[in-house]
């Protein structure tokens, strides 16, 4: 195998902790049970320092190598689940009716405390390896929250790198690529108001709905007319609804939701200067009001060239397979916070033929643990290694 034969030897512990945190998920920034079994493991291990409570439950380790370098490089890897009620069946299914560990951020812990226990008995590197735990990936901006309570001031680093699992990609495959690997994700709300009235008598309203329905067709043209058909954005209005009960009533008020999705920073400019350009003006020319609500979400996913080529030798030591000019994808990611600060790499490792993410029967693969682990471990004794 290629993979470090210590983690084979490591395995049913690490598998233990993944089962541990798998039975007791916790959502967002609420993962403190998780957050106090990483900071007791670290300690068990004879980390150097362990800091608690950075951007409110993230947990920070740090581990010293041999030598007298100043050099240091950040793993990180997310703690929270999903609220999703579990349906795998498994023996250490969630205990927690409605959270589940979904997206197998109980094994990416899991695969950090692996490495950190090895990295701690052998210390075969010279510099500072920080261990990053971050809560509220979900949705809850954990990496930021970490970043703006001062994680890279106080803990300084000259790279960073993550690892997610992906199903449907084998086990011990790694896949990566430079540049943009998973997508900005912004939200917005249109609100149209108009006049409402008689379904019977429309010259004495101004129809809502239908201006509504003008702006949602418009809103599809900023795809197709003002970006470059070679880049990659997308525009979807989830939801629709007016605050009229019956077909006989013309509503005051029309209300949509929706996500712009892109991997080129520059366009998330323009999809919000123009959402709020069609839809104020659209409403105006049927006498009625657009007001365009903008909620700044992930931003893109940008692996530094150099960051993904480190990760990729890395990979290349210890797995079966590595694909280093993957595709990029459309779900986002908070860690592309961290590489906006720090240069380095977010890679996928195979999770096998698993349920998708975020689906009730979705299950991490312990086989790919060891795999996980020796990269972290490989990357660390690459990028700082002793005289
Ligand atoms: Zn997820
Ligand atoms: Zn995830």
């Amino acid at each position: 195998m290629p993979i470090k034969n210590r983690f084979a030897e490591m395995l049913p512990e690490i598998t233990g902790w993944r089962h541990h945190l798998h039975e007791n998920p916790e959502l967002l920034y609420e993962v403190r049970e998780t957050a106090a079994f990483v900071a007791d493991r670290l300690r068990e291990f004879g980390v150097d320092e362990v800091v608690e409570g950075v951007g409110q439950t993230g947990v920070v380790g740090i581990i010293r190598g041999r030598g007298a370098s100043v050099r240091a490089i950040g793993l990180r890897a997310d703690m929270d689940a999903l609220p999703i009620h579990e349906a795998t069946g498994l023996p250490y299914a969630s205990k927690v009716a409605g959270k589940m560990h979904a997206c197998g951020h109980d094994g990416h812990t899991a695969m950090l405390l692996g490495a950190a226990k090895y990295l701690a008995e052998t210390r075969n590197f010279d510099g500072t390896v920080v261990l990053i735990f971050q809560p509220a990936e979900e949705g809850g901006a954990g990496a930021k929250a970490m970043i703006d309570d001062g994680l890279f001031e106080r803990f300084p680093v000259n790279e960073v790198y993550g690892i997610h699992n992906a199903p449907g990609i084998p086990i011990g495959t790694f896949v990566t690529r430079p540049g943009p690997l998973q997508a900005s994700s912004d939200e917005f709300e249109i609100i149209v108001t108009g006049k409402g009235g008689h379904a019977a008598e429309p010259h004495r309203a101004i129809d809502t709905t239908l201006v509504a329905a003008h702006i949602l067709i418009a809103l599809h043209s900023i795809v197709s007319r003002n970006v470059d058909p070679l880049k990659r954005v997308v525009l979807t209005v989830g939801t629709f609804s007016t605050d009229s009960a019956a077909s006989n009533i013309i509503p005051d008020e029309a209300r949509m939701e929706g996500t712009v999705r892109t991997l080129d920073p520059e366009y998330r400019q323009l999809a919000e200067a123009r959402i709020r350009q069609v839809a104020e003006h659209t409403a105006a020319a049927f006498g009625a009001q657009a007001k365009v609500i903008w909620h700044p979400g992930y931003p893109v996913t940008v692996n530094d060239p150099d960051g993904a080529a480190r990760a990729v030798d890395a990979a290349r030591a210890v797995a079966l397979n590595v694909i280093d000019d993957a595709d990029p994808i459309m779900p986002s990611e908070d860690f592309s916070y961290m590489l906006e600060k720090v240069p380095g790499a977010y890679v996928f490792m195979g999770n096998g033929d698993s349920a998708m993410y975020h689906h009730p029967k979705y299950v991490f693969d312990d086989e790919a643990i060891p795999f996980g682990c020796s990269f972290f471990a490989e990357l660390v004794e690459r990028r700082l290694p002793t005289a």
